[in-house]
């Protein structure tokens, strides 16, 4: 099946999790995660129709930026190193991944030198696996107060990764911690803050992701028929 084909059946399936839960599909931006992909595939993601595309590592997004950068919006999914903040600030539009102080500045740094700001989640190791970066539940709401002194940052919304699992109904309780912990965030109504958006969901877990308040999926393998 072309990628146009698998993303009617994620469409189908997104709109039917939303139908489940009371929700408007219009809530959802899809991201499409290109990171397995090659450039011509990136560019069927294009011919689609999907707009946003997640790269997980920068040297390998570089490339592809040569060829494809005047398309879409690009979202860094990954891990990200402080050294290679000077190679995303002016590529990507998101940044899903902010998950300590040292990165936090070296984004402050680079987005003030390029005149912007970045939109920002914060990646919440909800889990608690060992393999997986963010930060603990219990440190999120000390370091959003921190990120009140970078003018060039806005906390747009938390990121989580749900562990790998047979059933992904058992991700459920990663993905409902991780709105509950917004609510909380948005009760404290910062300024600096506004914490809108939750991207969580990965194809093996999706629709779950959906019911529990996801706004931005992040979709690779289903979209390849994987
Ligand atoms: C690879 C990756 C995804 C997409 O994973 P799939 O299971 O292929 O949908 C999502 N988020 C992050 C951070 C990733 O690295």
């Amino acid at each position: 099946m072309s990628i146009y084909d698998q993303w009617l059946k994620v469409r189908d399936n997104i709109e039917r999790a939303c139908a489940r839960s009371g929700r408007s599909p219009d809530e959802i931006t899809v991201v499409a995660v290109t990171k397995y992909m090659s450039p011509e595939q990136m560019q069927e993601v294009f011919k689609a129709g999907l707009e946003h595309i997640g790269e997980s590592k920068a040297q390998d997004a570089l490339e592809k930026w040569e060829q494809l950068g005047d398309k879409g919006t690009w979202h860094f999914i990954g891990h990200l190193q402080s050294n290679k903040v000077k190679y995303v600030i002016d590529k990507f539009r998101y940044i899903h991944s902010l998950d300590r102080l040292s990165l936090a500045r070296e984004i402050e740094r680079r987005a003030a030198r390029h005149g912007v700001r970045m939109p920002c989640f914060i990646q919440v190791n909800v889990s608690g696996e060992t393999s997986k970066h963010g930060l603990h539940p219990d440190e999120v709401e000390r370091f959003v107060e921190h990120l009140a002194e970078f003018n060039h940052i806005v906390p747009i919304g938390l990121m989580t990764m749900a562990p790998y699992v047979e059933d992904p109904e058992q991700t459920r309780p990663v993905f409902s911690r991780l709105k509950e912990l917004q609510i909380l965030l948005q009760d404290r109504k910062y300024d600096h803050a506004p914490l809108t958006e939750l991207s969580m969901g990965m194809s093996n877990d999706y629709p779950i992701a959906v019911e529990e308040g996801a706004t931005y999926l992040r979709l690779g393998s289903c979209l390849m028929g994987r």
